[in-house]
């Protein structure tokens, strides 16, 4: 899955933020995406499930792909895993409708299984749309696969965690993906250690910001 996520001549928009009209352009890009057949999963899909959350969010939040129940509600982690992005998010002050989570596929892989290189191929546009729109200063990965993806390397999900990585014009943070934190509560840790990490990030980059958002709310 090597340099094709984001090719060189990817068009970008404006950098200013354009606040006014980024809700609009994200519902246009929904409507557009949302009947993608461009591969294989739109046959097996239950749901599309374009992502949710603040069209002017700074921090962006992705996964690799939806799961049973995010095919079944054609909403980004919901269940169980959802619940504990939610806390964990909660912990780092946000909350879920503050950021806008997403994954790089929009349709479920048949029994979870990893996303296919072509499939990626095919989707990303999608995912490269929504960040044209939304402009995060900050992307937190969640998993060594949607990692892997979006950096375009292999390295281990070690290797790149605890660290801030720049692609693009994005900070981007990566942790354990929820699900995971699921099956190994040891990791807990870790990721919190990488959230606070991601926070301190934040604030120095966000913070006057976000106060000053605060304050007129
Ligand atoms: S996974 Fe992406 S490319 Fe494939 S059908 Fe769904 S939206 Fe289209």
């Amino acid at each position: 899955m090597q340099g094709f996520l984001f090719s060189e001549d990817e068009q970008r928009l404006p950098a200013e933020k354009n606040t006014g009209d980024r809700s609009e352009k994200l519902s246009r890009l929904f409507d557009t995406a949302k009947e993608c057949r461009q591969c294989s999963l739109a046959a097996t899909r239950i749901n599309f499930v374009f992502g949710e959350g603040n069209p002017s969010a700074d921090l962006v939040v992705i996964g690799e792909a939806p799961g049973a129940e995010e095919d079944a509600s054609g909403r980004p982690f919901v269940g169980r895993s959802g619940q504990l992005l939610d806390k964990i998010l909660l912990a780092a002050g946000f909350a879920r409708q503050e950021v806008f989570i997403c994954n790089i596929l929009k349709c479920r892989p048949p029994g979870n299984r990893n996303p296919l290189d072509d499939e990626i191929r095919s989707c990303s546009p999608w995912l490269i749309g929504q960040l044209q729109i939304i402009k995060p200063k900050i992307i937190l990965v969640l998993g060594k696969v949607a990692a892997n993806t979006l950096l375009e390397n292999n390295l281990s999900l070690g290797a790149m965690r605890g660290k801030p990585t720049r692609w693009k014009e994005y900070d981007c943070f990566i942790t354990y993906h929820p699900a995971a934190l699921l099956r190994n509560p040891e990791w807990k840790k870790g990721c919190w250690q990488d959230i606070q990490m991601m926070m301190r990030h934040y604030e120095i980059i966000c913070g006057k910001e976000r106060d000053r958002k605060n304050a007129t709310t």
